[in-house]
């Protein structure tokens, strides 16, 4: 069993996390629980910080907030001293009301609309990653609406393919998103932004794919990078003041997932970056990174209370667990593996392999196949580890089930950051046209 951060088994064979025994927690808040181990994201974000001190680079460590957004999350990123990605009006709105600094806040997106822009620029956001030809001039024109001059950067698409899943990978020319480094698409962008007269260049923007192990993809990107840098300022005379690497830096999972410390993916993106540009005899700019997944994944596990049973001999044991594939899409969506254990019986030999279902009306809604597990009865708890990242964030309230409540967990105290949903808040944006109301109240 690998266990992650402050995560341990205790005397009585209960799994703990941030020193509270998880089936206490299933007491006070009931399951399914989202578990968030707050030193751990600490931990991760003090990781990028340092390494980035330790370059002697400018640097900024912007959280992908689309991977866990919440207000507490926010304001925890805040304390970390990491800046804050928004894709949405809702995630902006998010970082706001928890008193996220707005010069800190980049926003992101391939189709922000004029609503969600003109309430980047009142709230005065530090800057905007501009995806598209489009998106330039609207928000010039809405910046000059308001007398605004704003910091952009431009994202760009640099052809460099990790080694990752298909549905995640974004560097690669065939993508929604950016300007293509290749087809000169990139270059043309950067000379139409400088002719808008309220638009402030700084540099530009690559994110190559997700839950990447290695670090030449990144390599690549910066090399990339640094060469467009260098023949821009030649061809255009704008020099780059930012260079932002986007996020993908990959988490362990499971068993044979080898991710490399932070510190090991910053050092080859710094060091890279320190020689082609010094070769070039190039300001040494600043750098950004914007991870997600790696700050958030591995802090996080959800806990589930174990229901039915079915066993066709021959085949396979299903054990089902009270949420699935409405709390955690991604082993539907990407085939995503996880591990898991028998959180009120840890310590106990496993048995039997079983497969993982959730509730949902779907085939597809299996959380693990193939999962190793002492005897599972009606009732014990089962702990699915790393769903820190993309859970929450993805969940949906398919089959009207009910989002489930996240608790932060630290030194033995356990602070409820969600409230689980109500089966008022289901029905809450429902309404009843007049026509319908008569049949509903006949009834
Ligand atoms: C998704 C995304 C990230 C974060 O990716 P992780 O894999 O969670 O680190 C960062 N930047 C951009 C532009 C993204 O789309």
């Amino acid at each position: 069993m690998y266990l992650h951060g402050t995560s341990k088994v205790n005397a009585q064979g209960h799994l703990e996390i941030g020193g509270c025994d998880v089936t206490e927690l299933a007491k006070e808040y009931g399951t399914p629980l989202y578990i968030v181990d707050e030193a751990l994201v600490r931990q991760r974000a003090n990781e990028y910080v340092t390494a980035f001190q330790k370059s002697g680079l400018k640097f900024q460590v912007a959280y992908a907030s689309k991977a866990f957004s919440t207000m507490a999350m926010c304001a925890l990123a805040e304390q970390e001293n990491l800046s804050l990605d928004v894709v949405s009006d809702g995630e902006l709105h998010t970082a706001l009301k928890a008193g996220f600094p707005a010069a800190r806040i980049h926003f992101h997106g391939n189709n922000k609309s004029p609503d969600e822009i003109n309430m980047a620029l009142d709230a005065g956001i530090g800057c905007f990653v501009v995806d598209n030809s489009t998106e330039l001039k609207v928000l010039n024109a809405l910046a000059k609406d308001k007398g605004l001059t704003v910091k952009i950067l431009l994202r760009i698409t640099p052809g460099v393919e990790a080694h990752t899943h298909d549905y995640i990978s974004t560097g690669q020319q065939d993508s929604k998103f950016g300007f293509d480094l290749t087809n000169g698409a990139a270059k043309q962008a950067i000379k139409e932004a400088m002719e808008l007269s309220n638009l402030d260049v700084l540099g530009v923007h690559s994110h190559i794919g997700s839950q990447i192990f290695e670090v030449d993809g990144f390599q690549m990107a910066v090399e990339k990078m640094s060469a467009f840098a260098i023949a821009i300022r030649q061809d255009l005379g704008l020099t780059f003041q930012v260079i932002n690497l986007g996020g993908g830096f990959g988490i362990r999972y499971v068993d044979g997932d080898s991710p490399l410390p932070v510190g090991q993916y910053v050092a080859a993106i710094t060091d890279t970056l320190i020689s082609s540009f010094t070769a070039a005899d190039f300001p040494l700019p600043e750098i950004w990174v914007e991870p997600g997944r790696s700050i958030v994944g591995d802090a996080g596990t959800t806990l589930y209370t174990v229901g039915t049973s079915k066993e066709i001999p021959g085949v396979r044991k299903y054990i089902a667990v009270d949420g699935g594939m409405m709390d955690n899409p991604r082993p539907a969506l990407y085939q995503s593996v996880y591990e898991a254990v028998l959180a009120n019986r840890a310590n106990e030999a496993n048995e039997e392999t079983v497969t993982v279902a959730g509730k949902a009306c779907e085939s597809g809604d299996k959380l693990i196949i193939d999962l190793e597990l002492p005897k599972a009865n009606s009732g014990d708890l089962l702990a699915v580890f790393c769903t820190g990242a993309y859970n929450y964030s993805m969940a949906s309230n398919y089959n009207r089930f009910r989002r489930p409540a996240v608790v932060f967990v630290k030194d033995g105290e356990s602070d409820l950051v969600v409230q689980r949903e109500s089966l008022d808040n289901i029905v809450g944006n429902d309404l009843l046209p007049a026509r319908l109301l008569k049949t509903a109240l006949a009834k």
